[in-house]
C-alpha cells in the first residue's frame, strides 16, 4: 500500500512543529506556505513557551537545546503599573526568585522570527514550499476521501489523503468543516516600535525592563514587551467598536497619531505611560483583535481526512499569551496520533482511510478540549486585561506566587 500523502497547510508554529516531528519519525509531509520567503513580512514580537506544552513540543522535536540556546529566561519578568503610573510590581528591582536552577523560570521568551527559523531548519530540503498561498480546497470528484488544493500561482496539489490545516486566522481549509468564522473581539491594539531602545530610546528601554510591562485599566490596556533585537514593542489598546479605528478622526500615517491618540485616550494616564507611547517612534500597527467563539467543535464526519491546528483550529485573542502554545500542543497531538498508526513491520504510515480517521479522531477529541480551556481562560484575561482593577488583580497574583516560591524556599533550608 502506498504511504499517506500529507499536506500541511500553513507555515506557522503549528504547521512547522507538525512537519518537524513526523520527519523525525520518518513519515513524508509537505508544508504549503503563502509567504514568498522567510523574511517576507515582519513576524512580531516575542512568545513564551510553556514546559508543558511549546517546550514539549520542542522537546519531541529534538529541538530544546537550540531553544534554550535563543530563549530568554529574563524575558519572563513582569512590571505592573496603574494607570496613573503607581508602579504595583517590578520584578526588575528585585533579586530574581523563578530560580532556573529548580526548575522554577519555566516560561523563558523567544522571539517569534527566531522560533519560525529554528523551525523552518530543523526540515529536511524541499519540504517546506515558499509562495503557495491556498485559495481552495475541493474533495477529488474521481477519487472521494482525496483532495485537491488550488494555489494562487495557478498551480494544483492533488490527491492529498490527510490535509492538515495550519493556516491561521483566516484558514482557508475551515471551511470544510465548519461554518464558524472569526468575528471581531471588540479590542484594537495600536502597535508601536522603539527599535534599538537602548541606544535610541535608553527611557523606554529602562523603564520597560528585561521583560514585559503591563498597565490594565477599563476599556483600556498598554502592553510593552521588549525582543531579544533589543528593540521595544509597545502595545496601546482600546475595547471600541471595529469602525472606530476609521472613525476616531485620527490620521494613523500622520505625524501627530501618537499624541493624538494619548491626548484623546490615555491623557489622564501617569506621564511615564505616556512618554512610553509618545517615544516609540519607529512604527506604528493597527490590529483588529479577532477571534473564533469559545469551544468551536465540527463533527468527525464533517469531512473525514481533513483536520485544522492552532489558530485555525480555535484563534483565540492574546490576553492569555498562551495561543502559540496551544498551537504546538496541537501539532504534537496530532504527531503522536499518527506516529501511533505507523505499519509496525515496515514503520510506514500506510494509505489506509480508517487509519486516518482514527488518528484525526484521538487528536481532535483532546484538542476540542485543549482548544476550550485556552479560550475560557483567554476571555477571563480578555476581561480582566480591560478591567478598572485589572493592574491590581495582575500584581496581586504575581504577590501569591511569589510568596508561595519564598515559603518553598524557607521549607527547603
Ligand atoms: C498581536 C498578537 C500578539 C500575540 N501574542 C502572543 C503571545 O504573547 N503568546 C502566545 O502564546 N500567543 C500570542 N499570540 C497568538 C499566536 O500568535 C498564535 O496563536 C500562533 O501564532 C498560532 O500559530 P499557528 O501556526 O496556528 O498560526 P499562524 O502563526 O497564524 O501561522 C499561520 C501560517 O499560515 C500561513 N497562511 C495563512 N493563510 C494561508 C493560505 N491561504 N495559504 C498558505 N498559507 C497560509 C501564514 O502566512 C502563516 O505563516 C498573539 C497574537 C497576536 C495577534
Amino acid at each position: 500500500m502506498p504511504t499517506v500523502k500529507i499536506a500541511i497547510i500553513g507555515a506557522g508554529p503549528a504547521g512547522l512543529t507538525l512537519a518537524r516531528i513526523l520527519q523525525q519519525n520518518s513519515i513524508t509531509c509537505i508544508v504549503y506556505e503563502a509567504e514568498s520567503s522567510r523574511n517576507n513580512r515582519n513576524q512580531g514580537g516575542t512568545l513564551d513557551l510553556h514546559p508543558d506544552a511549546g517546550q514539549l513540543a520542542l522537546k519531541e522535536a529534538g529541538l530544546l537545546p537550540i531553544f534554550h540556546k535563543h530563549a530568554r529566561p529574563e524575558g519572563e519578568a513582569s512590571k505592573i503599573v496603574k494607570y496613573d503610573g503607581s508602579v504595583l510590581w517590578d520584578d526588575n528591582v528585585m533579586e530574581p526568585w523563578r530560580s532556573a536552577e529548580e526548575g522554577e523560570q519555566q516560561r523563558p521568551e523567544i522571539d517569534r522570527v527566531v522560533l519560525r527559523d529554528i523551525l523552518i531548519d530543523s526540515l529536511e530540503e524541499g519540504t517546506l514550499k515558499w509562495g503557495k498561498k491556498v485559495l481552495g480546497v475541493v474533495e477529488n470528484e474521481k477519487t472521494k476521501g482525496k483532495f485537491n488544493v488550488s494555489f494562487a500561482d495557478g498551480t494544483m496539489e492533488q490527491d492529498i489523503d490527510l490535509l492538515v490545516g495550519a493556516d491561521g486566522a483566516w484558514s482557508k481549509v475551515r471551511p470544510l468543516l465548519t461554518s464558524e468564522k472569526p468575528f471581531y473581539s471588540g479590542i484594537t491594539m495600536i502597535e508601536f516600535w522603539a527599535l534599538d531602545a537602548e541606544k535610541k530610546s535608553p527611557w523606554v528601554s529602562q523603564y520597560v525592563g528585561q521583560g514585559s510591562m503591563f498597565m490594565f485599566d477599563e476599556g483600556r490596556a498598554i502592553i510593552c514587551q521588549r525582543q531579544g533585537t533589543g528593540a521595544i514593542r509597545t502595545y496601546a489598546c482600546v475595547r471600541k467598536p471595529e469602525s472606530w479605528a476609521k472613525e476616531c478622526g485620527i490620521d494613523w500615517t500622520g505625524a501627530d497619531a501618537r499624541e493624538r491618540l494619548v491626548a484623546q485616550y490615555f491623557n489622564d494616564c501617569g506621564e511615564d505611560l505616556k512618554r512610553l507611547i509618545l517615544e516609540s517612534q519607529d512604527g506604528l500597527i493597527l490590529r483588529h483583535i479577532w477571534m473564533l467563539p469559545v469551544g468551536v467543535k465540527w463533527d468527525k464526519d464533517a469531512c473525514p481526512g481533513v483536520t485544522l491546528l492552532g489558530d485555525a483550529a480555535h484563534l483565540m485573542t492574546p490576553f492569555a499569551g498562551v495561543g502559540v502554545n496551544v498551537a504546538m500542543g496541537d501539532a504534537l497531538e496530532l504527531a503522536n496520533a499518527i506516529i501511533a498508526r505507523k505499519e509496525s513491520k515496515t514503520a510506514k504510515f500506510v494509505s489506509d482511510k480508517n487509519n486516518i480517521a482514527r488518528a484525526i479522531e484521538q487528536y481532535e477529541k483532546s484538542m476540542f478540549e485543549r482548544g476550550e480551556r485556552a479560550a475560557t481562560k483567554t476571555m477571563h484575561g480578555l476581561k480582566g486585561h480591560f478591567s478598572a482593577t485589572g493592574s491590581e488583580e495582575r500584581a496581586s497574583r504575581i504577590q501569591k506566587g511569589y510568596n508561595m516560591i519564598m515559603a518553598q524556599k524557607a521549607e527547603k533550608k
